[in-house]
């Protein structure tokens, strides 16, 4: 009998999402599919690798591809003590569909306490120093303890979010973590984000509805106005160029380039 099906590639994907009623289209489909071999190529490759889940629209598409597919990579979140309401129902709705548990991680709190004491509990407000050192202690120093141990990280950042992510490489060589980091959404637009999440029926932030692109803490994430860059609305008073938090390097080398 012949193996020749009448059927283009990945079709039988599109059509088995069909009848499942979690329609993606053929593209998507496709996309969706580069991202699950990606990720378990990573774990082939790698070993052991982590996914640090930012909780944000672009984070639904890999909780649900990593959790429907790659189950091997661990996922965590970083509370940093300052999240929105609504990020917090965002975790309960994602346990309740996936009936599995977000591993959220925290600042120490000696660190903590110490930061506080110094520049007061808003004091990330006063100055760009003041601020980095807030991202550090809730974020920056969790997530390097959170990844300890593994061999490569996974993030869900976009080409189109910023300049700077921009430059980035689907696989990179992190040396500030002295990992591999691996962004499988390099390159989708934020449409085919929300069509991922739209099709799959997946929870999001219903701060996303609000014009909030882009969630991270509450005093220092605000909406966006018509036009503006996606992560305007992050750290809005300070320059574009300064609009991270530290978790992504911004030196970088791709894997296989020199
Ligand atoms: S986003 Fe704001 S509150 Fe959150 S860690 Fe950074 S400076 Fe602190």
């Amino acid at each position: 009998m012949s193996n020749h099906s009448f059927w283009p590639a990945g079709a039988h994907r599109y059509i088995r999402a069909h009848i499942m009623g979690d329609v993606l289209p053929l593209e998507l489909e496709q996309k969706a599919a580069a991202v699950r071999d990606m990720l378990a190529a990573a774990v082939q490759q790698y070993g052991r690798v982590v996914y640090s889940n930012s909780l944000g629209a672009e984070a639904m598409v890999l909780t649900d591809i990593i959790w429907s597919h790659v189950p091997e990579i661990d996922i965590f979140s970083i509370d940093t003590g300052r999240l929105h309401e609504e990020t917090y129902e965002l975790v309960e709705k994602l346990e309740r569909r996936y009936k599995k548990r977000i591993r959220l991680v925290y600042p120490d709190a000696e660190n903590l306490a110490k930061l506080v004491e110094k520049q007061g509990v808003n004091g990330f407000f006063h100055s760009l120093e003041a601020r980095l050192a807030c991202c550090h202690v809730r974020k920056v120093e969790v997530f390097k303890r959170a990844v300890q141990g593994y061999s490569a990280w996974v993030t869900g950042v976009r080409r189109q979010q910023s300049a700077t992510r921009a430059l980035g490489q689907p696989i990179e060589w992190d040396a500030q973590n002295n990992m591999h980091k691996i962004s499988p959404l390099l390159d989708w637009t934020e449409e085919q984000v929300w069509q991922y999440i739209r099709a799959r029926k997946i929870p999001y932030n219903t701060l996303h509805d609000r014009s909030f692109p882009s969630i991270g803490c509450a005093p220092c994430t605000r909406a966006i106005q018509p036009g503006e860059d996606q992560r305007a609305g992050r750290w809005w008073w300070e320059q574009p160029e300064s609009r991270e938090c530290g978790l992504q390097p911004r030196v970088r080398h791709a894997v296989g380039q020199a």
